[in-house]
């Protein structure tokens, strides 16, 4: 079955008594033993919810992986995964990326004696040079938050195997839909499912795949031992979301695409970052691994002093943190998503004080034209 099918099927009579087309949502936290030694599979809610695994089985055979694992939010998922690591051990990692990864790789895992190098990524000349004997791991964003930088994943999953280390994918902005970094040769694939996955803005969950039968384990005997799972009404919010996951992402784009390239057009615009514009450097390599271009958006403002009177001048869009919702957003990384990483490290990848982000939403696109439209006229007013 194509990918789309399994995605409006999710979920569709799990529940063999009643034949129920939607899943029910099991709150229960814990299971009747028909027996001593015996179990229906379910024990206790934070081994194995029925609600949760509906949705862990969905993510695992849309990332053609072997078993997914629902946690409480992104930063939840990429922290188990993090567990993996022992203190000595390094990790080498995109240069821009989520600020709450960097975050976790920076300040956190440092203090657990996991250490980190933070390289561009798509650069394999400077991937191979960072790494060390210790090296373990590579965590990948691809495309990056919020410059859309391209890593060539499964150039990297070979350098990383050669290594003897595991290859981590941040798919949050591709989703399954449009990339699969497993079928590219990573070893664990990370979501912040609160992004297009979920897609309305409204639950906060984070989903982790893995290739094989031994990550399995480690990582289910970390989600439980950690605890950090999914709730049953936020995994069935987050099934529920998924079902339309194709639908919204061909409209994404095509609303993205045609706000990137508006944004080419307006002088007061320096530069744009979009993996589907002409002028995108590593566009041929992200095209060759992923089908699409997802929804995001970012720009840099001609002069810092518009971005205030351009994030305050939006009226349909929202300035708000925050993806890949049915809702259109506008971002300031600088102070928002990214406000955790250190000026020097994100003037270098390019997260300065006039870049904005934009997740492109599902409203009619002449209506968000039209609104950034009125608000850049807003920013030149402004001026004087
Ligand atoms: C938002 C985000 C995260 C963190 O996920 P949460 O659900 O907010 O914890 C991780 N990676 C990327 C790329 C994100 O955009």
């Amino acid at each position: 079955m194509r990918l789309e099918t399994r995605l409006v099927q999710a979920g569709n009579r799990q529940d063999p008594r009643t034949g129920a087309v939607v899943m029910p949502i099991h709150h229960a936290t814990t299971f009747a033993h028909p027996a001593l030694g015996e179990s229906t599979g379910f024990d206790y809610a934070r081994l194995a919810n029925p609600t949760r695994q509906v949705l862990e089985e969905t993510i695992a055979v849309l990332e053609g992986g072997r078993r997914g694992f629902a946690f409480a939010s992104g930063m939840a998922a990429i922290a188990c995964v993090a567990q993996l690591l022992e203190p000595g051990q390094h990790v080498v990692i995109s240069h821009d990326l989520y600020g709450g990864t960097f975050r976790l790789f920076h300040q956190i895992l440092p203090r657990l004696g996991v250490t980190a190098t933070f390289v561009d990524t798509g650069d394999l000349d400077a991937v191979k040079g960072a790494l060390r004997p210790e090296t373990k791991a590579l965590f990948v964003e691809t495309p990056t938050n919020p410059t859309m930088q391209i890593s060539d994943i499964a150039a990297c999953a070979e350098i990383a195997r050669r290594h003897g280390a595991w290859t981590i994918v941040d798919n949050t902005f591709m989703t399954p839909y449009g990339q699969r970094p497993l079928e590219l040769g990573a070893d664990i694939v990370v979501h912040s499912a609160t992004k297009y996955l979920g897609g309305h803005n409204d639950v906060l969950a984070g989903l982790v795949v893995v290739k094989d039968d031994e990550l399995a384990e480690r990582i289910h005997y970390y989600q439980n031992s950690l605890g950090a799972v999914l709730g049953p009404q936020d995994s069935w919010l987050l099934v529920r979301g998924m079902k339309t996951l194709a639908v919204r992402m061909e409209r994404h784009e095509h609303n993205a695409r045609r706000v990137a390239e508006w944004l080419t057009r307006q002088p007061m615009v320096s530069r744009v970052y979009y993996p589907g514009l002409e002028h995108h450097p590593r566009r041929a390599v992200h095209e060759r691994q992923a089908s699409g271009y997802g929804g995001m958006v970012s720009f840099e403002l001609a002069r810092p002093e518009w971005v205030g009177p351009v994030l305050g001048g939006v009226r349909l869009i929202t300035f708000a943190e925050s993806l890949g919702g049915v809702e259109s957003l506008i971002t300031y990384p600088a102070t928002q998503t990214h406000h955790e990483i250190p000026r020097e490290i994100r003037d270098a990848v390019g997260v300065n004080d006039r870049l904005v982000r934009l997740s492109v939403g599902l409203e009619h696109v002449e209506d968000i034209l039209t609104d950034l439209e009125a608000a850049f006229a807003a920013a030149r007013r402004a001026e004087g």
